[in-house]
Order: structure tokens, then C-alpha cells, then sequence
């Protein structure tokens, strides 16, 4: 059987995000997303899905967010999963900038390439989990569903714009803020 994969953000969805650099370069600005480790555990154990990690991380290992400060908060942020027992089996990093228009950077898939057209992996049966509208472009590019964990509650109106309901409407499952309505909906369809 065709494997799966849950394509899961890190920042703003694993862990919380920290404005306003939105770099999280020091301890003092990691607060993990409530209820990740409970329901992340249940989703790892329960169900049958490849845990890829898809993140970018603007201007990584450059001068404004060095690697030595991201490393040790990534490491701790990683192996406080795995302490759960929640393994990623990829961690997929693009440290572009926007402006560079890299097809590495979500919603771009070009650090997903070695799982479309892949025979090995069901991608129309798997999911994007992020925060970000980004995360559900890239749902929609890989041909996939997301899953819209908006926290986020400055988006009213005005940033719902007809792009962004096209893409709700074509790609994305379900929006909610909370890592249990996530669990509930894949207990659903893995019954
Ligand atoms: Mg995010």
C-alpha cells in the first residue's frame, strides 16, 4: 500500500510563531503550539502517515539569522518531539527570502520533488498541516488537501480575499486553530 504523508510547518503550527522577526533565534521565544504534543502523539500512533517536516526559514544561515543561534532551538524543538515519541522522517528546510522566488520556499514543492511522481506515495491522500496560506498553496500545488490551523486572529475580512477562498474552497479541509479538531477529522477518515 501506497505510503502517506502528513507535510507539517514548523513555526506558527509545531511551535508558536515570534514576531515580529518571525525568527525564533533564542529560548526565550519558543513556546510550543498548545496541545501539539498530545494530539501530534495521537496522529503518530494511530494512524499510518510519514511525518515530513516543510519549513522556511527566511535568511537562515546568513548574516541576520545566524545558524548558531537557530541550531540549538531547532535541536531542542526536535528532540522534544522525538522524547514523545514523534519522529519526523524528513526535515525539509528552504532559507530563501521571498524576493528570491526559489521554488524550495512553500508554497513552492521543490523540496518535495522526491515525493511527487513517486509511486511509493499516495500524495492525494495525504496533507499539508500549517498556519499560514502559503502552507495550503502548497496543499494545492501538490495536489494534496491541507489542513488551515489559523491562529491567527487579526485575518478578518479584508485578507480573505477571492485567491484565498479559491483556495480554501479547492484544497482545504478544514480551519480551525486547534491540533484536536486536526486528530478528530483524520480518526474520521482512518476508521
Ligand atoms: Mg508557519
Amino acid at each position: 500500500m501506497a505510503k502517506k504523508c502528513l507535510f507539517i510547518d514548523r513555526d506558527g503550527t509545531l511551535v508558536k510563531e515570534a514576531p515580529p522577526s518571525y525568527r525564533i533565534d533564542s529560548f526565550s521565544k519558543l513556546e510550543f503550539y498548545p496541545m501539539v504534543f498530545q494530539y501530534m502523539y495521537k496522529i503518530a500512533h494511530e494512524f499510518n502517515y510519514e511525518l515530513v517536516m516543510v519549513t522556511n526559514q527566511d535568511g537562515l544561515g546568513r548574516e541576520e539569522f545566524p545558524f548558531e543561534k537557530f541550531a540549538p532551538v531547532h535541536d531542542f524543538i526536535i528532540k522534544s518531539f522525538e522524547n514523545e515519541e514523534i519522529i519526523f522522517s524528513e526535515i525539509l528546510m528552504d532559507c530563501t527570502y521571498p524576493q528570491e522566488h526559489k521554488n524550495t520556499r512553500k508554497p513552492g514543492t521543490g523540496l518535495l520533488v522526491h515525493y511527487l511522481n513517486n509511486p511509493e506515495y499516495d500524495i492525494a491522500r495525504s496533507f499539508v498541516i500549517g498556519d499560514r496560506v502559503t502552507d495550503m498553496q502548497l496543499a494545492k500545488n501538490l495536489n494534496c488537501k491541507g489542513f488551515w490551523l489559523c491562529n491567527d486572529e487579526t485575518l478578518g475580512a479584508a485578507e480573505l480575499t477571492d485567491a484565498v477562498k479559491d483556495i480554501q474552497a479547492s484544497s482545504v479541509v478544514l480551519t480551525s486553530p486547534h491540533w484536536k479538531d486536526i486528530y478528530t477529522y483524520l480518526k474520521k477518515i482512518n476508521h
